[in-house]
């Protein structure tokens, strides 16, 4: 009940066998941080920048992304704060935007539409690095499929600090990390694990290149399946990377914010987790009755005979 979800929300997220987890919120506007704060978030995850975009006839100045970042920089004092660049296309398009793509899931959208459109990812970029001179930013890029967007990324972000030198503007360094969320990067993650200071993987859109379903087409909704064992591989593998390569690894996508698969998750071995700020007390208590090393040989067993993982077994 609520009563001991209050008592939670002091306590560490921390297993019976001492893991200790991260809790992060995902939020979607600024004035989200307050909430991941009063829900006892150990940072932000995912700051779905791309709704400061949306819903509005004229793109947001570098200066007004910079109160926005700053404010939730500010807000979560001293705790990380992973901003997403703007993730545009498909299911988020912006006011007045009439191109139509053949096919919107597969086109121009995320980083691609951002590396197309220098202008904007120019401005968003400096907006973050303005903000990181408050506290510690993390640069979380969509879509990513190519090392080569990687570099190019890179590449923007000297030459937006370049232009701050330029203007004598103040700003903080970033760290830089990559949604996990096309099976590509999945698949052949180890260049990615080393490259980037951090990953997150987006089972939301994972799943859906996965196995073929689009997250928002009801017709198929039924075949649409967390736990269908080859995105387990995939997260599975993901994980493993990072802990080679001395990387966190998030999950950011629903799966992280399900209390149903928590456990599931923890024996695949992550160690922080990214949801919705209503949804981390029931998290963080299923954390606190699970034991860590148990989960993972259990899961661990499940994975390599490739078979469909019994959640009750979990329990
Ligand atoms: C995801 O794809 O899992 C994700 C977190 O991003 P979005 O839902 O915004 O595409
Ligand atoms: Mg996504």
């Amino acid at each position: 009940d609520r009563a001991e979800l209050g008592l939670l929300r002091d306590a560490e997220a921390v297993t019976l066998d001492g893991v200790v987890i991260t809790l992060e919120a995902n939020i979607e506007l600024p004035e989200e941080a307050e909430i991941a704060v009063r829900e006892g978030a150990d940072g932000i995850g995912l700051f779905r920048s791309e709704f400061l975009f949306m819903g509005r006839s004229h793109l947001p100045t570098e200066d007004e992304q910079y109160a926005a970042y700053a404010h939730v920089v500010k807000t979560m004092n001293g705790r990380p704060v992973t901003i997403r660049t703007l993730d545009i296309g498909a299911d988020k398009t912006l006011v007045g935007d009439v191109t139509v793509a053949a096919n919107p899931a597969l086109g121009l959208r995320a980083i691609r539409y951002c590396l197309a459109h220098p202008e904007i990812f120019g401005a968003q970029l400096r907006a973050l690095l303005r903000a990181a001179h408050h506290g510690r930013v993390r640069v979380l890029i969509p879509m990513i499929s190519h090392m080569h967007e990687v570099h190019a990324v890179r590449q923007a972000l000297a030459a937006a600090e370049r232009e701050l030198d330029v203007r004598g503007l103040p700003y903080g360094r970033v760290e830089l990390g990559a949604m996990v969320e096309i099976p590509a990067i999945a698949i052949a993650i180890e260049p990615f694990a080393r490259e980037l200071d951090f990953l997150s993987i987006g089972t939301n859109d994972l799943i859906q290149y996965t196995l073929a379903i689009d997250r928002g087409d009801s017709e198929v909704s039924d075949l649409y399946d967390p736990m269908h064992p080859a995105v387990l591989r995939l997260i599975s593998g993901t994980i493993n990377a990072g802990e080679r390569f001395g990387k966190p690894v998030s999950i950011c996508g629903e799966m992280g914010g399900d209390a149903q698969v928590t456990r599931m998750l923890l024996g695949l071995g992550l160690k922080c987790f990214s949801m919705h700020p209503q949804q981390l007390l029931d998290v963080k208590r299923e954390i606190r009755q699970a034991h860590s090393n148990a989960l993972r040989v259990k899961v661990a067993s499940a994975l390599n005979r490739a078979e469909r993982i019994d959640l009750q077994t979990l329990i």
